[in-house]
């Protein structure tokens, strides 16, 4: 094994041949040659200890070879690994006239220990002292420049290896790659692309990179395709790029196309198609994958078994969630997290609490996602002053400052119990910055099932205040004020979002049938079986009526008449899930439904009598939670 990390550096040490190494760097380098091998094989052989370093640095402060370049890199080196940066900078400094290959085992110390800016501004001192780069310390400075976004930085170091030139080594332009891309400058990464004259499958993944961190998912696609062979790495990157870019059924089908292809995945490849799974809803398809991993020798770390937990929590089988989550044999805070999170989503409070209670008694300390999901829970579970200690104790016991998520589970427990006035005071006392308008929508929602116009009425001047509405909140507003008649105000928000352009989240609804996705809008009538859906829609319209069911007409917006208004609700797109669900599958087998708005009174309302006359489970996962539906009554208590 080599001595040094970078092999090639080695014979380059003393001997300058190296054509980028200036002439004042050449004698730094030609003074007092004598290698210390003893000192150099006892740090080898000593390399994990720090102790044991620093009794053999001492050792070569006696002997006088503490001057040694091969010595000096070496200590210097390993203090870096050891962690020890300050023994490091404190060695560095008392080195005569340190060379580049010095600078570099510094500089990436100092990138390694998290010093960014420290290792940038080493890098310019090694200017001021007339030691010319190479290109290994650029791409380590290049490094620090990338985790701080140091775009100007980034530039100057890049002018400075044209003009010195160095040439674009390939290691120097992937990470210029990687560093315009982060910076938002696609079309620089993309002309350093260009210019690298062989744009192999590392380079293609690190544009590809670039091109889904903003969205331009065919420009990606198209980076991709320019390869004849790609490894598992370039898939991987190919399949998590569509998934983040929601993308979610072009990833599922790359993932096949891999597996055609006979590429064969590894872990990191199975979280991004579990990910997507799971924001599908697509049960039947984690589970295959779950049972194909096994086949594939994955290593069921706690990532991997993280990711399983949130695929079939998210996909409703919160038992199985449970099964795996017990079977973990070392859990860590995102373990937790995962469980805590999905017992949540299904409304199961006391189980999330019980949990958390049972992660700090095994000493684990909470992040701030953990409360995120246990403030859910208290809310969903209607658990005021539960909730209200354990948001007190994030900062008292866990020296975690509340984030906007957390003010927004509080106002959200307030307002689900009716206490609007001090939620409404809660949002009040907060800065303005910790407000924004999901949360006053929520309070909104609570004002409107809790029928309070007086809350209502601030919070929606509140709402209306904000400087970027989306159309959930314009919808909320209208809604607000159609509910209490006023359909002028109601129809004035509807003209404004139309006036602005923006343009209303469509509803959908997803229901996985033997394998495969199928997806429908409100009204719907791409499907081709929709035929036999409406038929079976108007039969359910009937025989829910009967039992009792009265389209609420008011969460329709405009002021049309009711007929119309019926109309309008009949077609929310979870109905035609269901109703192609209730055609295609066996009597009493459970419909699990995904609906990416959150779901409409009246949808709430007759899913529950849907489920009674069917007798069927019907599990609809909305934007904020799970609804069970069972023989007429659902799992949220109509709070959601
Ligand atoms: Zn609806
Ligand atoms: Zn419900």
């Amino acid at each position: 094994m080599s001595i040094l990390v970078l092999p090639s550096v080695t014979t380059n040490l003393y001997n300058s041949s190296n054509s980028y190494t200036h002439s004042k760097a050449k004698t730094n380098n030609d003074q007092n040659i004598c290698r210390d091998t003893d000192i150099i094989s006892l740090l080898q052989q000593n390399r994990k200890n720090l102790k044991h370093v620093e009794s053999i640095h001492g050792r070569a402060i006696k002997k006088g070879t503490e001057q040694d370049p091969f010595v000096v890199f070496e200590l210097v080196r390993l203090y870096c690994k050891l962690n020890s940066i300050d023994h490091a900078t404190k060695l560095f400094h008392s080195t005569h006239n340190p060379n580049v290959y010095l600078y570099t085992s510094l500089i990436d110390g100092f990138v390694s220990f998290g010093s960014y800016s420290a290792a940038i501004g080493l890098y310019g001192q090694m200017g001021h002292n007339n030691v010319l780069p190479d290109s290994y310390v650029v791409t380590s400075v290049l490094k620090a420049c990338v985790f701080q976004r140091a775009l100007r930085c980034g530039r100057e170091v890049h002018g400075q290896v044209l003009k010195s030139g160095l040439g674009l080594d390939r290691s120097v332009a992937l990470k210029l790659i990687e560093l315009y891309g982060k910076c938002d400058e696609v079309e620089d990464a993309r002309k350093v692309f260009d210019r690298i004259p062989e744009r192999d499958v590392v380079a293609r993944t690190v544009m590809m990179a670039s091109y889904f961190d903003h969205g331009m998912v065919e420009e990606a696609i198209e980076v991709f395709n320019g390869l004849k062979t790609q490894d598992t790495v370039c898939w991987t990157a190919m399949i998590d790029g569509l998934v983040r870019n929601g993308e979610l059924n072009r990833g599922l089908e790359m993932f096949r196309e891999m597996q055609v292809k006979g590429v064969e995945p590894n872990e990191v490849t199975f979280v991004c198609v579990l990910s997507a799974c799971s924001q599908l809803g697509a049960l039947e398809l984690g589970r295959w994958i779950h049972m194909y991993m096994h086949k594939c020798n994955v290593k069921f770390n706690q990532i991997v078994v993280g990711a399983l937990i949130n695929m079939y929590s998210r996909c409703g089988d919160i038992d199985e969630a449970q099964l795996l989550f017990d079977d973990m044999k070392v859990k860590d805070v995102s373990s937790y997290n995962s469980m805590i999170c999905g017992l949540a989503l299904h409304g199961m409070s006391i189980e999330a609490i019980e949990l958390f209670r049972e992660m700090l008694k095994q000493g684990i300390s909470p992040n701030s996602i953990t409360f995120v999901g246990v403030l859910n829970a208290c809310s969903h579970g209607g658990l005021v002053e539960l909730g209200f200690e354990i948001f007190q104790s994030m900062e008292t016991l866990h020296g975690i400052k509340p984030h906007i998520e957390h003010h927004g589970c509080m106002v959200d427990i307030l307002g689900r119990v009716g206490r609007l006035e001090e939620a409404y005071n809660f949002i009040e006392r907060m800065g303005a910055q910790h407000v924004d308008d999901k949360m006053l929508c929520a309070l909104l929602s609570s004002c409107k099932i809790h029928r309070n116009s007086e809350v209502g009425e601030q919070v929606a001047k509140r709402l209306s205040e904000c400087s970027k509405m989306d159309s959930g909140s314009y919808i909320m507003l209208s809604n607000f004020y159609a509910s209490l008649g006023r359909w002028n105000f109601a129809a004035e928000f509807r003209e404004k979002m139309e006036k602005g352009g923006i343009l209303k989240e469509p509803g959908c609804s997803s229901i996985e049938v033997n394998n495969v996705i199928h997806e429908f809008l409100s009204g719907d009538l791409k499907h081709h079986e929709r035929r036999s859906i409406y038929q079976k829609l108007e039969e359910l319209n009937y025989l829910t009526k009967l039992e009792g069911y009265s389209p609420a007409t008011e969460v329709t917006l405009h002021d049309i008449d009711d007929k119309q208004k019926e109309l309008a609700l009949a077609v929310h797109s979870e109905r035609l899930a269901i109703s192609y669900g209730l055609i295609s599958t066996e009597p009493h087998t459970t419909l699990r439904v995904v609906k990416n708005l959150r779901i409409c009174d009246d949808c709430h309302a007759m899913i529950k009598l849907i489920a009674k006359i069917t007798s069927r489970k019907i599990v609809v996962r909305d934007r904020n939670r799970f609804h069970h539906f069972e023989n007429g009554h659902c799992s949220c208590k109509d709070y959601w």
